[in-house]
């Protein structure tokens, strides 16, 4: 079976993981589902001339065991004597949580960048060392950034997405979310492709907005995707985000935050089923499946339990359509 992933960080990760148990992909051993995951690169940035990837790395630590668990991002056992050194000379931005064990990733990343490699082959010379035990491609090569324009005491102006996030901690109304450079980009190589070939596609629950939403972005990709059967898993529970300020980035572009309207906002061209909590039980949208039960990923086994339960109700959706 083949399924596609298309996936920011924390949440996607998370989600993946649990898809992995639950296939019994063991990472670094043949198996016979694969796993493509489609990788977000929106809230990609440069920050003292090292790219950073905080949602490949995100997936990529996760599922190759480098993950600290409890941040959720960033490496195990990491130290931040890089960032203390920069702050002492004065470096900005101070605001970016960048590890010394991190940084080496960086490092590695923006020497193969600079040397002419695409990203997509930068992240795959990445996961030779990670093994993930997925397929994890960028959703392009193209430089695609998510801005968010916000009102400030200077009158209306873009602000890079980490900076809004990170830095503001979302607290800065969003008037706007831009992906600068999304329309010229196109997707990564093998994206399109894995997604014609997939048994199914899972949307993990990735943000719907700044994740999700920059991957469907990239022009031929939501297209694809709505020729194929497609399943969600809410990351919105009793209107609310489990974790996050996703709610911050739907209000942004004038959706409820709500596991219902999320999927009215996916829609019904793309959304075939849609997994709910148990608190949101009895939701309904037009023309897509809903189901509900626990969707905490508390741990490895709850998330496995819930992406079964997505890669079930897909071969249902499919099995009927046939
Ligand atoms: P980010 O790039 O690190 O922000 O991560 P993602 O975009 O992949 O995922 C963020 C989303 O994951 C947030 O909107 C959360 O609501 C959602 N999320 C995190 N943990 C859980 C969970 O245990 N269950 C569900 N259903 N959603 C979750
Ligand atoms: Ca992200």
């Amino acid at each position: 079976m083949r399924i596609v992933v298309p996936a920011g960080g924390i949440g996607g990760a998370r989600f993946l993981r649990g898809l992995k148990a639950t296939l019994g992909i063991v990472s670094g051993q043949e198996s016979e589902a694969a796993i493509t995951v489609i990788g977000n690169t929106g809230d990609d940035i440069t920050l003292f001339g090292l790219r950073v990837c905080p949602d490949l790395d995100t997936v990529m630590y996760t599922l190759g065991g480098g993950i600290d668990d409890e941040r959720g991002w960033g490496r195990a056992d990491e130290s931040f004597t890089v960032k203390e050194e920069l702050a002492a000379y004065g470096m900005k931005p101070t605001w970016f949580g960048l590890g010394d064990r991190d940084t080496a990733t960086h490092i590695v990343r923006s020497q193969m960048l600079a040397a002419g490699f695409p990203l997509s082959a930068v992240t795959e010379a990445l996961c030779d060392r990670w093994r993930p035990g997925v397929r994890l491609l960028p959703m392009t090569d193209d430089q695609v950034e998510t801005h968010v324009v916000v009102d400030g005491d200077e009158g209306r102006r873009a602000i890079h997405f980490q900076e809004w996030w990170i830095r503001h901690r979302a607290r800065i109304p969003a008037r706007q979310i831009v992906s600068v450079g999304a329309e010229k980009a196109e997707p990564g190589p093998g994206v399109l492709e894995a997604v014609r070939e997939a048994d199914l596609v899972v949307l993990p629950p990735s943000n719907p907005v700044v994740s999700v939403g920059s991957i469907l972005g990239v022009p031929g990709v939501r297209e694809a995707m709505e020729e194929a059967v497609v399943v969600g898993v809410s990351p919105i529970i009793g209107g609310a985000p489990v974790r996050g300020m996703a709610d911050a980035c739907l209000s942004a572009i004038g959706v409820e935050t709500s596991a219902r309207a999320v999927a009215e906002h996916y829609g019904p061209d793309l959304l075939d089923g849609w997994l709910v909590d148990e608190a949101d039980a009895g939701v309904e949208a037009d023309g897509i499946e809903v189901e509900s039960r626990p969707l905490y990923m508390t741990d490895v086994d709850a998330a496995a339990e819930i992406a079964r339960a997505a890669v079930d109700l897909g071969l249902r959706v499919k099995e009927r359509r046939a």
